[in-house]
């Protein structure tokens, strides 16, 4: 009783509906921990669960999604599969971030105290084009033989999401911005890319700029991560920078990501993996996903209740080191689960 008395009551009105993607693998099960743990706190979301069928040739569910998004302006989600082998069949996720035009994409990596890593005190934040570049998917075999594959670098994106980066870093007390690329090589996309941030840089002159090639960029972050603040590139860059910092950090089952358009918000684990091989055994690590659902309370303004889980997920890791095998524990999913609602409102 005297724990529930520490527990915010969902008012009448206040509600939000939000769009909930489950996807394939871990997704379905970590939603589970997610409405769970929502119910224990009486966070004032209610979920539109849509769930999508992998198999399938047509996007009817992907529509579908979409407009239930439309409608409700936030989602959160697990990775989509796609297994249709037809070509013309395109990546639901990459579909799915298209047509929201959520063409920022951005991943907070701060160290955990409590898990075992090489390096402490890691605090990157990536904000990755998340629309175009290479995920443009314009593939085509030109001639028998030959296959061309177009990566698409616009001015119009290039800017929204060099602004998006330098305004977050004003807006978080940042201090600097670096831009990653490969402009000795692919001079006219990357070359486009880098320039649009330098110029940009220019009316931010409290923020200091900087740039690096990426393959320069990911010797640097194993080696020495401490110098990145946050770090701004196009989108394959984008995917494979985020999955080595996650890695320093210890691994898929910890962080989250969101994305962000002009109009909508898509919340979801920060490596976008499904993790098939370990769904329905109770293994995975659930707070990659309530990491997700915390960052869609913020979004909605529900600081009350993201601080409660919050604070609960870090007492968890940090102090109890209740922990999935993933990140050096021998605790389950649901262990980690209930440790978590045993922390809500006590720390
Ligand atoms: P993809 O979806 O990109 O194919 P996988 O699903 O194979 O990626 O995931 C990559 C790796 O990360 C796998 O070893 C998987 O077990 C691991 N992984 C992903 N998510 C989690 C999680 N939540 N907890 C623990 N391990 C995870
Ligand atoms: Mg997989």
């Amino acid at each position: 009783i005297r724990k529930q008395q520490l527990i915010p009551k969902a008012q009448y009105g206040g509600r939000h509906a939000v769009t909930m993607l489950p996807g394939g693998g871990i997704g379905p099960e970590c939603m589970g921990y997610v409405r769970e743990i929502f119910k224990y706190v009486g966070a004032p979301v209610d979920f539109e669960v849509v769930d999508i069928d992998p198999t399938m040739d047509n996007d009817d569910d992907v529509q579908y999604a979409i407009t239930t998004i439309k409608r409700n302006g936030v989602g959160i989600k697990g990775n989509i599969e796609t297994k249709s082998e037809a070509a013309y069949v395109t990546s639901r996720n990459v579909a799915l971030r298209n047509e929201l035009d959520m063409y920022a994409y951005v991943l907070n990596c701060k160290s955990y105290p409590g898990v075992v890593t090489r390096h402490k005190d890691i605090d990157v934040c990536i904000i990755r084009q998340n629309t175009e570049g290479e995920y443009a998917m314009l593939e085509h075999e030109s001639v028998n033989g030959v296959i061309e594959s177009m990566k698409v670098v616009t001015a119009s994106n290039s800017l929204r999401v060099a602004r998006f980066a330098f305004e977050y870093a004003k807006r978080n007390g940042r201090k600097k911005v670096t831009t990653v690329h490969k402009a000795n090589i692919m001079k006219l996309s990357d070359g486009l890319f880098l320039e649009t941030s330098r110029r940009l840089a220019k009316e931010y002159p409290d923020i200091e700029h900087n740039d690096m090639i990426i393959d320069n960029c990911c010797m640097q972050l194993v080696a020495k991560p401490h110098q990145f603040d946050v770090m701004l590139m196009t989108n394959l860059y984008g995917s494979i920078v985020s999955n080595v910092v996650c890695g320093l950090l210890g691994g898929a089952g910890l962080l989250s990501g969101r994305n962000y358009g002009d109009h909508y918000a898509v919340f979801e684990p920060g490596t976008r993996n499904t993790g098939t091989a370990i769904a329905g055994k109770n293994v995975a690590n659930p707070v990659a996903m309530i990491n997700a659902s915390i960052d869609m309370l913020e979004h909605l303004g529900h600081h009350f209740h993201a601080d409660l889980i919050r604070r609960a997920v870090n007492k968890t890791i940090n102090v109890d080191r209740v922990m999935t095998s993933d990140v050096g524990g021998t605790a389950s999913s649901t262990d980690v689960v209930n440790a978590i609602i045993g922390n809500i409102g006590r720390c």
